[in-house]
């Protein structure tokens, strides 16, 4: 575990320190804002999706080291992927910051946030972009905040574990 531990600080101060994929997307035809009140996070995040895939996908924003990195690393990571197959990451990915996850889960790179449960505060920072990218897959207009009734449960979900 103290290996999985320094591994991600490494990971968090890297992708913190050159976020993969930031900047604005020109011609993106899905976008969202999120925030995180008690942080003080804020992630845009930009897809261009085509025929169910993400061709392309950027964000910026600024906010802690755990909210950037987790944004340049959900980036990285879907980048590529089916509308589906991104879904499932992101359920995976939740499973993960509130409780650890499954072990059998092949969550790659992804899996370093599973120190994330140990700091339920934090969890909100580490899912904001998700909850953003969610809202941009939805077609939602209004901006996500971390403080909403049902996102809010993220963060008792993962006070209780
Ligand atoms: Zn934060």
């Amino acid at each position: 575990m103290s290996d999985m531990r320094e591994l991600y600080q490494e990971v968090i101060l890297d992708h913190n320190r050159n976020p993969r994929n930031f900047g604005v997307l020109e011609g993106a035809n899905r976008h969202a804002v999120g925030h995180n009140p008690l942080c003080g996070d804020n992630v845009e995040v930009f897809m261009d999706v085509e025929d169910g895939r993400i061709h392309d996908i950027r964000f910026k924003g600024n906010g802690c080291a755990i909210s950037k990195a987790s944004a340049s690393m959900m980036t990285s990571e879907l980048k590529g992927k089916t509308i589906e197959e991104a879904r499932g990451i992101m359920a995976k990915f939740h499973d993960l910051v509130v409780g650890g996850g499954d072990e059998s889960d092949d969550m790659g790179k992804l899996a370093v946030f599973s120190g994330v449960c140990d700091y339920p505060a934090r969890v909100k920072c580490a899912s904001l972009a998700w909850h953003t990218l969610t809202a941009a897959l939805d077609g939602s207009q209004d901006p996500v905040s971390t403080e909403d009734k049902e996102i809010a449960l993220v963060g008792i979900e993962a006070a209780l574990v």
